[in-house]
């Protein structure tokens, strides 16, 4: 067992990956055939996960097979019990990949809220601000504010017309294999006891197989992760996480731009910042992102959220108002250097963020993830109706303008690694000179090799963060079994910076040891990053997002 080292300035640290499980890839990737699965449906296409990447795909390999006359049996698996339900983003859209993928269509029948009309950056103090002139990546002039909840539904409803069957509350938790081809996905059972064991109204797991199977499970997406270390798939720099934790509100006031903000409160060793968009005048969702890998074992992002809400800019906006709805998720933001070497093999795709298509300075993901869906859904295409490789889709995204986006900001999240100001003053001469400064790449440690410095505002409990999870309409079974696989014995200070870092008060470090309420779990995955290992549990648990 990992003990925890003294550390510069002699305070403790510890390295979050020594209590991390490893990837049970024995578990994840299984024989197909393996006995166990209730019933077996063949298709040819799979696709697992229903966001804008996924949808995407799905629409686009049915409109190819509808002009050409083929019939082409495509399912998409989603663990959300509703479409949208898990979905959770900003959100301002570049239109790019939508105009592509409905060419008939006009901006204005998208599912977007606003155009973006005017915009500004600030430079936070605990009481001041001041205005930053929009970097170039954060400008957003012919964008669109939106919910991606709302987009999913729009997509899906665009995808059912085309014939696709959408199966939702159905988590994929296995990846079926033939040698070293993926040929399906058994689903997670459902009805279990606290034990793990079957009760009489429950299901056991289901086997899809297919042709191709595209994996779209969205940030930290498990199966992706197993097939890459199981195809030993490498990256330049491992893939590193941002948490992000939101709230909806209904203002009296209303808010005419887009915000971003910089520096207060985040401490000067972590990355990040918030947005603040208005997607009605009265309708405000705000945000707060921090890289996980931040060093303070005691920072929480869901408590900065609250004391970003404080800052005379944002509290005068909320003043009178109420929150709706609250939520979080994770970002992948390694960028160019974190992408899978291929993001294609035998029988198998992979899709937006599960593949890593976000860019970071501009926060942006969801064009990228609808254009890697529609890529792919032509490699399949060929795929199947002349045998071509499926490594088309890798040409593809690599001579797109998805790559070539990744590659100018290649460096500009990573120089962050040495802390706001110095980051701040190398990104800008990145922007400068146009991503070609500094010559070479940022070397980068995954989130949980980062060290942690244990500090004197670490605190046991969470216990405020369970009415924010109410209002991300969770409504998961009490009697699940735990999701989250966790080191047997991890000491107090570890447990306290899991009940810090999860922003739905999951953790808890009780006298008894780390104490988990898996129910509470919103999907978001920074546990996966950082701590205790995610798997998929009953379709239909966690959050039920409306207009996140
Ligand atoms: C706080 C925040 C702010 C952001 N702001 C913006 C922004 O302003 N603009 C922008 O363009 N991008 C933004 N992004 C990024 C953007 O949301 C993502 O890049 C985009 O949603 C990726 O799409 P996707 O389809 O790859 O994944 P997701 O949208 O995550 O969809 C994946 C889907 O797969 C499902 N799934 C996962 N695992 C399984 C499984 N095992 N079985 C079945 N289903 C599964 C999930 O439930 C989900 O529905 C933001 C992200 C966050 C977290
Ligand atoms: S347990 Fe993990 S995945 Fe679930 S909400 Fe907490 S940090 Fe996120």
């Amino acid at each position: 067992m990992a003990r925890t080292e003294q550390g510069a300035g002699s305070r403790e640290q510890f390295i979050p990956a020594q209590y991390q499980p490893p990837l049970p890839l024995k578990q994840l990737i299984i024989p197909e055939g393996s006995e166990g699965a209730g019933d077996r449906m063949e298709l040819d296409v799979l696709i697992v996960g229903a966001g804008p990447a996924g949808l995407a795909c799905a629409i686009e390999l049915a409109r190819l097979a509808k002009v050409d006359g083929t019939e082409l049996n495509i399912g998409v698996l989603e663990k959300a019990e509703a479409l949208g339900e898990h979905s959770l983003s900003g959100a301002v859209v570049n239109p790019r990949a939508f105009r592509e993928l409905f060419p008939d269509l006009k901006d204005a029948d998208f599912p977007f809220r606003a155009p973006v009309v005017k915009e500004a950056v600030y430079l936070l103090t605990a009481a001041g601000k001041w205005r930053l002139p929009t970097p170039p990546s954060m400008r957003n002039h012919g964008n669109y504010v939106a919910s991606l909840c709302e987009i999913v539904r729009w997509l899906g409803t665009k995808t059912e017309e085309l014939g696709v069957t959408v199966f939702t509350g159905f988590p994929a938790a296995q990846l079926l294999v033939r040698d070293s081809a993926v040929v399906g996905v058994r689903t997670a059972p459902a009805g279990l006891d606290r034990e793990g064991k079957p009760t009489p109204g429950g299901a056991a797991p289901n086997d899809l197989v297919a042709n191709v199977t595209a994996l779209a499970e969205g940030t930290r997406g498990l199966l992706a992760q197993a097939w890459c270390e199981w195809q030993r798939v490498p990256s330049e720099n491992p893939q590193i996480f941002a948490l992000g934790v939101k709230e909806l509100w209904e203002t009296k006031q209303s808010l005419d731009r887009v915000i971003h903000t910089l520096g207060w409160p985040l401490p000067r060793d972590a990355f990040g910042g918030s947005f603040v968009y208005p997607l009605e005048p009265n309708l405000v969702a705000l945000g707060l992102v921090v890289g996980l890998d931040y060093r303070d074992a005691a920072l929480d992002v869901h408590l900065l959220l609250q004391r970003f809400k404080q800052h005379p800019l944002v509290r005068a906006l909320l003043a009178g108002g109420e929150m709706i709805e609250w939520g979080a998720k994770t970002i992948p933001e390694g960028g160019f250097y974190s992408l899978p070497e291929r993001r294609s093999g035998a029988g198998v795709v992979l899709l937006g963020d599960a593949a890593g298509f976000v860019d970071v300075p501009s926060l942006k993901g969801i064009h990228y993830a609808m254009q890697s869906g529609m890529y792919a859904a032509r490699a399949i295409f060929q795929n199947l109706k002349n045998g071509s490789a499926l490594t088309e889709y890798d040409g593809s995204v690599n001579a797109s303008y998805v790559a070539a986006d990744l590659y100018r900001t290649r460096n500009m999240r990573l120089a962050f690694r040495d802390g706001f100001y110095w980051g701040g003053i190398q990104a800008a001469l990145m922007t400068l000179t146009g991503g070609r400064f500094p010559n070479g790449k940022y070397r980068m440690h995954a989130d949980a090799e980062v060290a942690r410095r244990s500090s004197p505002g670490l605190r046991p409990g969470s216990a405020e963060k369970v009415d924010a999870v109410f209002k991300s309409g969770n409504s998961t079974r009490d009697t699940i079994p735990s999701h989250l696989v966790a080191l047997k014995d991890v000491p107090a200070e570890v447990a306290r910076f899991y009940s810090h870092m999860c922003p739905a008060g999951v953790y808890e470090a009780a006298e008894s040891g780390l104490r988990i309420n898996a129910p509470n779990c919103v999907d978001c995955k920074a546990t996966d990053v950082l701590g205790p290992r995610w798997t998929p549990r009953e379709g239909g648990s966690g959050p039920k997002y409306k207009r996140m």
